[in-house]
């Protein structure tokens, strides 16, 4: 549990921390809250050579709400949580910080560190996906946009390049009336998802205009169930569409097996999960 020496130093601004990053990117290692990032070195999965603390970089920081909402790849968990303004516009952001660990790693971990990151059981990448987000970065060749869609690519593997930085999440701000859900199963030692569910659905009289349903920690990246918001589309939110959409999304997943949940648990999970979350919604 002691890690490799390593150097740190730590960012005074956004071409600072490039240019230090371009030194040698596959060296170096960006901290922001640590709370992934450390355990790690301390398990000696990771031993970079120096580490860039990101933590005071204003480009970074803060939330703010217009026509597209951004939020800063600095903002902790517990700033998710604690916005009401961001609250009001998009609920599954408290909804989803609220089952994130305990106090302690919501005040230290950032929505940028998780997506970077991209464990397979986090919960925010399930809810970019569902909002049809779009991820800020910055490389070498300047600024780029990606979709939450095409980020996440394997097991603690995204599309970032190891010479960009994530500066924020953005999205446009939903319509009125749109109803939000993010329910998991928690892992009961870390609170990680066995299986996470994000929903993100707008009725217009009476029917399912939009839809999308987004899952985590049952394969190796979240992913849209493409197939099973399709089915909602047009039709009312009643237990006979909620059980296909949730049959759709379970039989789409090739599932992870690990010691506490095997493929078929997860399988069954997503069944479940996505049913729940879709009831709950119903009349909401
Ligand atoms: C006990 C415990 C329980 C937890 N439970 C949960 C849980 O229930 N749900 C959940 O989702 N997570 C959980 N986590 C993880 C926690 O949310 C982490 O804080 C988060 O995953 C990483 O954020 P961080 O800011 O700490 O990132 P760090 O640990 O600092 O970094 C993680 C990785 O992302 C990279 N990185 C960080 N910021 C950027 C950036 N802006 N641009 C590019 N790369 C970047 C780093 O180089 C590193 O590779 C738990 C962690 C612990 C220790």
């Amino acid at each position: 549990m002691i890690p490799a020496a390593f150097d740190y130093i730590r960012a005074t601004s956004l071409s600072h921390a490039l240019g230090l990053l371009q030194d040698d990117p596959d060296s170096n290692k960006l901290v922001a809250g640590g709370h992934s990032l450390i355990p790690a070195l301390k398990l000696r999965l990771a031993s970079p050579e120096r580490l860039i603390d990101i933590r005071n970089l204003p480009e970074l920081k803060g939330i703010s709400l217009g026509d597209r909402i951004r939020i800063g790849a600095l903002t902790t968990h517990a700033e998710l949580l604690a916005s009401d303004a961001l609250h009001e516009a998009a609920p599954i952001f408290r909804q989803a910080a609220n089952l994130i660990a305990d106090p302690q790693v919501r005040n230290r971990g950032t929505i940028g560190g998780a997506l970077a990151n991209a464990d397979p059981a986090a919960d925010w990448p399930a809810v970019v996906l569902a909002l049809g987000a779009t991820l800020d970065v910055v490389g070498p060749n300047g600024p780029s946009r990606v979709a939450a869609r095409n980020f996440f690519v394997d097991i603690m593997t995204t599309a970032l390049a190891p010479d960009e930085i994530l500066l924020a999440v953005e999205f446009d701000r939903p319509q009125p009336g749109t109803r939000f859900r993010y329910r998991k199963i928690r892992h009961p030692a870390s609170g990680y998802a066995v299986v996470g569910v994000a929903v993100v659905l707008r009725p217009v009289d009476g029917a399912v205009a939009e839809a999308t349903i987004a899952i985590t920690g049952a394969t190796g990246h979240a992913f849209v169930a493409v197939d099973a918001a399709a089915q909602l589309i047009g039709k009312p939110l009643s237990e006979a569409t909620i059980t296909t959409a949730a049959d759709v999304a379970s039989g789409q997943a090739e599932c992870l097996a690990d010691n506490y949940a095997p493929a078929a648990y997860r399988q069954h999970l997503i069944r479940t999960e996505v049913a729940r979350a879709l009831a709950s919604l119903d009349g909401d």
